[in-house]
């Protein structure tokens, strides 16, 4: 059984005046993000929208001297990006979409994502959105360590760091035995 998980293609990270933008190679990706999403969805494919949730001034979370504040709960920089929002809505009720807040990288941090999965008795994971190299990496490490077989699709996925983009899509492959298609 398979899953696909959509991490963080909100407006702050892909949008032009997003707060955290991954910029063009961001947006150039919506298209294949949209028609997987939409793929998925239609074969009954269980698929999961993991999307960061800051609290505005949370001067606890390990991101707050890192990253401009992003994602802040009520703002429209959390809404999904683009014609990805519109996917969601029309099927926010089916069955086999699973929509929830992350506060961490990695969709595993702090949720029920492993027990959602473990339910289902799927074994791979397929991982799209943003960015390469922070959200995706990080759960594609957890869901390596949890013994998940890993799936990214290479032009489903962005970064605003072009280096750490290559350099984690070689990561997945030597080192955490994805396939990358
Ligand atoms: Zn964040």
């Amino acid at each position: 059984m398979r899953a696909l998980l959509n991490v963080d293609y909100t407006i702050d990270f892909v949008a032009k005046d997003g707060k955290l933008t991954c910029g063009i190679p961001g947006q150039a990706i919506e298209d294949k993000v949209v028609s997987l999403t939409k793929e998925f969805i239609e074969n009954g494919d269980f698929v999961i929208f993991a999307i960061d949730a800051h609290q505005e001034n949370d001067q606890y979370h390990p991101e707050a001297n890192l990253f401009p504040p992003h994602n802040i709960v009520g703002t429209t920089g959390k809404d999904l990006y683009g014609k990805l929002k519109e996917v969601y809505e029309t099927h926010m009720s089916d069955a086999n979409v699973y929509y929830f807040d992350k506060t961490r990288y990695s969709a595993f941090a702090g949720t029920d994502l492993e027990i959602k999965l473990r339910e289902r008795g799927i074994t791979e994971v397929h991982i799209i959105g943003v960015c390469t190299d922070i959200c995706v990496l990080h759960t594609a490490i957890d869901a390596y360590n949890k013994g998940f077989d890993i799936v990214i699709h290479k032009d489903a996925v962005a970064s605003f760091n072009q280096a750490g983009h290559i350099w984690a899509l070689d990561h997945f492959t030597n080192t955490l035995g994805a396939k990358v298609i």
